[in-house]
């Protein structure tokens, strides 16, 4: 494992590098279902992390973690900011409770029961959900890093065939259908960045 902050450095640039190169990407699937802003939201958010890589670098991982996910909260508009900043948040607080045991995919089973209490949403309602358990759960099992990449990029295509429940995209009803969900579809891309960033 490497250092601390060569890993939060690092993992802040993969995740801003793949967002940033799928922007239009994640407008354009917000703009089918939504308002067309999530690739515009998520950019303005890894722009406000990354601009405060320097002093994350210099925090124990778990508060590096959560101050990313408040950072997020505050910079990113719309559902995505609180939904992902709740994420990191609580997968900051769960790392520092746990105090170095390592059980990730516990740990972020728990952060992501609290994006689902945040969201009112759960599994099968067309969100980032639909990502996150499966990525969890391809966790939990022990699968390798290109297995649970897979899996996450299977499961944001797979949003397509969903009716969405939550989000702006449920006012559509049933024209929602046929459209991969830009959370969805972010969550994959950022899970494959990460997934890629440990594998080299
Ligand atoms: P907004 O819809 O406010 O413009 P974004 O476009 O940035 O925000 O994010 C939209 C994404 O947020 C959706 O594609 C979906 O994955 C996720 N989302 C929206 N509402 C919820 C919710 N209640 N629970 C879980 N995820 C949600
Ligand atoms: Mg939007
Ligand atoms: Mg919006």
């Amino acid at each position: 494992m490497q250092a601390e902050p060569v890993l939060v450095l690092g993992l802040i640039e993969a995740c801003r590098a793949v967002i940033t190169a799928n922007t239009d990407h994640l407008c354009a699937l917000d703009c089918a279902i939504g308002d067309g802003d999530h690739g515009s939201n998520m950019q303005r958010g890894c722009e406000a992390v990354s601009a405060e890589g320097a002093a994350l670098s210099k925090l124990p991982l778990p508060d590096a973690v959560e101050k990313i996910g408040m950072t997020l909260v505050m910079n990113v508009g719309g559902a995505a900011g609180p939904l992902y900043g709740t994420l990191l948040m609580e997968i900051g607080r769960e790392l520092r409770a746990r105090d170095g045991t390592d059980d990730f995919p516990t740990v972020l089973k728990k952060a992501i029961d609290a994006v689902a209490r945040r969201g009112r949403s759960h599994a099968g309602d067309k969100t980032l959900l639909d990502v996150l358990y499966p990525v969890q759960d391809a966790l939990a099992q022990s699968s390798t890093l290109i297995d649970v990449a897979r899996r996450a990029e299977l499961s944001a295509n797979l949003t397509a065939a969903m009716k969405a429940m939550r989000g702006r995209a449920s006012y559509l009803g049933d024209r929602s259908i046929g459209h991969v969900d830009p959370g969805a579809s972010s969550c994959a891309l950022l899970t494959t960045a990460i997934c890629h960033y440990f594998g080299e």
